[in-house]
């Protein structure tokens, strides 16, 4: 079933206009040769057994796919060598511009307990780590490229200890790094927007380079759900910018504060689509009616949730959020820092450990489970047929020592390279 795209592409162009085009191509094209790509699925009368995979050669030029071609031997083009090619991975929450990455090893302290002995270490840490924060944000910026990752969501601090310059630093680290890598920015008011009177630093933030306004814990960290979440609101609004907030709140405060930003976007649509919240533990541990009335809600106001999907007592009802069509992505958030001292920089292991938490371990439950990691960009279809890439698609791919998409995600497969706009920023 479902074998269908790049035979039809194929057909349309005669091998002799097919050589005439290499004789005349521009400088600037790129031909891959023996590059794997799935082409349908094979399947039983019970479900589907494998995914079928072909070779191909693929031309691309201006940083997009020009032509997807039957596999030749052509002279000249770069050796793919049957390499399955995935769509580049997407670290949705990630602090690229706090990190001990590419400095020394350092584990985590057991002195502090909660989020408000973090602020407090934060505090004191970061006018130290600022004086290399550009340089370790590219040492992490690469680890990511040779993870698969192409884009990153990264919060960046914005509180007195750090000012601006956490975000002027980072700008500089995705500046040295914008020909292979493409990031957009939360600001993200660490220390408590009131707790640590951030506002007039966030609205500063609003009017520069960043995406979304960010948020922490209003009702844990600031005191005050309506207050923290009308303040982050008005400022999207005001500077036409999206909503990402940190909520690790469980229990009810967690779910007031959800219900409450979900309320706000209905009566803001121009918010919708373009409202996040990280973590958003409390949905963790709801009864099922009440989980779905959230959903329903959070659906409705084309809320998405970013899960570093947690393992433990604390099992994010992802697939409940998935059948609800609510947008869920993952990030890696902490690799090595004061946070965490755990984080491969990989999604892909996020995509494996999903895998592994929810039981897909069939061939389509597990082709699927790269949804979480690419943003939702498959190959395939559910049914099998082809979806990417196709003719005209931004040259943004992984090559990854893999057979499928299955395999990928059970085997956490190697990248063997990663290609951005069309050009190699990783290769092993
Ligand atoms: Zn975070």
């Amino acid at each position: 079933m479902g074998t269908v795209g790049y035979s039809l592409i194929a057909s349309t162009l005669p091998v002799s206009a097919f050589a005439t085009q290499q004789a005349q191509r521009h400088a600037e094209e790129v031909i891959l040769k023996n590059v794997r790509l799935e082409t349908g699925f094979e399947q039983d009368d019970v479900e589907v057994t494998a995914t079928k995979t072909e070779l191909f050669c693929l031309t691309i030029a201006n940083g997009k796919i020009k032509s997807i071609q039957p596999n030749r031997d052509l002279p000249g083009a770069i050796d793919a060598k049957g390499h399955l090619m995935l769509p580049t991975m997407k670290d949705m929450h990630i602090h690229l511009d706090k990190t001990y990455f590419g400095g020394p090893w350092k584990a985590h302290s057991k002195r502090q307990k909660s989020v408000k002995d973090m602020i407090l270490l934060e505090q004191q840490i970061l006018p130290e780590m600022l004086k290399t924060s550009t340089y370790r944000a590219e040492r992490l910026i690469e680890l990511l490229q040779s993870k698969g990752s192409g884009f990153a969501r990264s919060h960046v601090n914005i509180e007195p200890s750090s000012g601006l310059n956490s975000l002027k630093n980072l700008n500089q680290a995705l500046e040295h790094k914008r020909d292979g890598f493409a990031a957009e920015l939360v600001a993200f008011p660490q220390h408590g927007l009131f707790n640590s009177k951030s506002e007039g630093l966030m609205e500063e933030a609003a009017q520069m380079d960043i995406d979304f306004i960010g948020g922490l814990d209003p009702f844990t960290i600031d005191g005050s759900i309506e207050k923290s979440i009308d303040f982050t609101v008005q400022l999207a609004v005001d500077y036409h910018r999206g909503i990402d907030i940190h909520l690790h709140e469980s229990g009810e405060s967690g779910l007031k504060t959800i219900q409450y930003l979900a309320k706000k976007v209905m009566e803001n649509p121009v918010l919708k689509g373009k409202t996040f919240v990280s973590h958003a533990f409390a949905l963790a541990r709801l009864d099922e009616p009440v989980l779905k009335k959230t959903c329903e809600q959070l659906a409705e106001a084309q809320m998405g949730i970013i899960s570093t999907v947690p393992m433990g007592g604390m099992v994010m009802p992802l697939p409940t959020l998935y059948r609800h069509g609510i947008p869920v992505m993952t990030g890696t958030d902490s690799v090595i820092d004061h946070w965490s001292p755990f984080g491969s920089g990989s999604v892909l292991q996020k995509a494996n450990l999903m895998a592994q938490l929810y039981g897909y371990s069939s061939e389509l439950d597990l082709s699927r489970a790269l949804r979480i990691a690419t943003n939702d960009v498959l190959p395939l279809d559910e049914h099998g047929n082809v979806q990417w890439p196709k003719p005209g698609d931004t040259a943004d791919f992984n090559l990854v020592a893999a057979s499928c998409s299955a395999e990928a995600v059970a085997r956490i497969s190697e990248i063997k390279a990663m290609y951005h706009r069309g050009k190699c920023v990783f290769s092993l």
